[in-house]
């Protein structure tokens, strides 16, 4: 299915759906059932065996999950997705598809607060440890690699910073040493497909760009069918050894009548069996509206957003602008390397007035949303020092990039006109 279609435009309206067959339903439906009628008791016992695929139970498949996983597969160029409660579940799930008690993984250092925790703190607590690298020198993955590495992880566009990440150099350097990356492609969706640079798994928040109209969390994850769990030997034993939870199966041979799907498969029928970070139809439905227009919003998304930093880029009150296009040297380099047809719709500024400037600029936006998120068709705003990075002593503000007078903006589709005045209205308070 994933193949029908080879542009994005089309694939995010068509994949995966051609009318419903009993009703002939254009719009995708939402099923929303906890569970489906098995046709007798050999088609049940066939569906549990996985001899043949099929719905049995909402926490683990759900028709209408299945087309936004198949939309956004084909989107990525990738075989398969599992669709998930939340970015940070997609998260979770990607790391935890690999590692177990006593393993490692590396991981950039310029990542979501929320994974960092995950990485940094729970996971931690159960026994697997994240090492964290700096990707302005890609050589440090290889550094910190060893026998127990499982994966590395970072962010295509993370802010506040919004680097670049170096995926190519980090892919091929995990390729030699037999070791798969996974990039959370949230903020650079169509802009960059991560599999085209050789990374192995792909995560989104769609809550963010995917969803679109800020109504609902959800997280995906897409296996790019690209890497050689079997080759793995011992580095990859939740996919390629006798699975005790799933009458010994090997994952890696499980899959060779059904196509590269091992990881994704095992994050199915395992993580999403026993951890049940399943997304509703409903919000599974939600994401797919979404989806139909996100080429037409990205594009618009990018075209505001190189407005706005060249509005801020003159403005006598702020000290520099924040945003891939106004990058030199190597950063741009790989943000010409990895982007294409737009720098995405977040764009940071450093006001010269420092913490008090920044508060005072937020509370003045008449219409920018104050809100703890990116990505919504509207614009919104946020200062980091006063909310996400509060607890961040000053020394750590200045390493993440959030430093008093910063502001994160996500530049929305709203007429350009309408967003230059507020932000022009509120730096005139600031
Ligand atoms: N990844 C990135 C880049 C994010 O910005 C976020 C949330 O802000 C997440 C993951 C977590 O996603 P969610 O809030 O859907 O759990």
């Amino acid at each position: 299915m994933c193949a029908d279609y080879t542009n994005p435009e089309t694939i995010l309206l068509h994949t995966g759906h051609r009318g419903d067959p009993t009703t002939g339903s254009v719009a995708v439906p939402i099923h929303q059932t906890t569970s489906f009628q098995f046709k007798n008791t050999e088609h049940a016992e066939n569906l549990f065996a996985l001899k043949e695929l099929g719905n049995i139970y909402t926490r683990i498949m759900n028709p209408t999950n299945d087309v936004l996983e198949q939309r956004v597969a084909a989107m990525e160029g990738g075989v398969a997705a599992v669709a998930l409660a939340s970015g940070q579940a997609a998260s979770m799930f990607s790391v935890m598809n690999l590692c177990r008690v006593g393993d490692n993984f590396v991981s950039s250092t310029n990542i979501y607060g929320g994974t960092w925790n995950l990485f940094a703190n729970t996971l931690k607590d159960f026994g697997v440890e994240c090492r964290f690298v700096d990707p302005a020198d890609p050589d440090g993955f290889a550094e910190a690699t060893d026998e127990k590495t499982r994966c590395y992880y970072a962010e295509t566009l993370p802010n506040p910073k919004l680097n670049v990440f170096p995926i190519k150099e980090v892919a091929d350097i995990g390729r030699k040493l037999g070791v798969p990356l996974i990039m959370d492609n949230t903020a650079a969706p169509l802009l960059c497909r991560p599999f085209d640079h050789g990374a192995a798994v792909v995560m989104y928040s769609t809550t963010k760009w995917l969803g679109g109209h800020g109504t609902s969390i959800g997280g995906i994850l897409v296996d790019g069918g690209n890497f050689d769990w079997e080759a793995g030997g011992d580095r990859f034993p939740s996919l390629n050894h006798p699975d005790p939870s799933y009458h010994g199966a090997i994952w890696t041979e499980a899959v060779k009548p059904l196509g590269p799907i091992a990881y994704i498969l095992r994050a199915r029928v395992i993580l999403l069996r026993d951890i049940g970070a399943a997304t509703t139809p409903t919000n599974a439905f939600n994401v797919i509206q979404g989806l139909e227009t996100l080429p037409l919003r990205m594009k618009e998304h990018c075209a505001n957003a190189i407005k706005v930093v060249d509005y801020l880029k003159s403005h006598e009150k702020v000290e520099t602008v924040i945003h891939p296009s106004v990058q030199s040297g190597e950063l741009r380099r790989r943000a010409d390397a990895y982007l294409k047809d737009g720098y995405g719709g977040l764009v940071g500024f450093e006001l010269k007035g420092g913490k008090k400037a920044g508060m005072k600029f937020i509370d003045t936006l008449k219409m920018f949303f104050h809100v703890a998120n990116i990505g919504d068709a509207r614009s919104l705003a946020i200062h980091p020092a006063s909310t996400t990075h509060s607890q961040l002593s000053p020394e750590e503000l200045i390493q993440s990039g959030a430093t008093p007078g910063y502001v994160r903006l996500s530049i929305g589709i709203e007429h350009i006109d309408d967003i230059i005045a507020d932000l022009d209205q509120a730096l005139s308070a600031a």
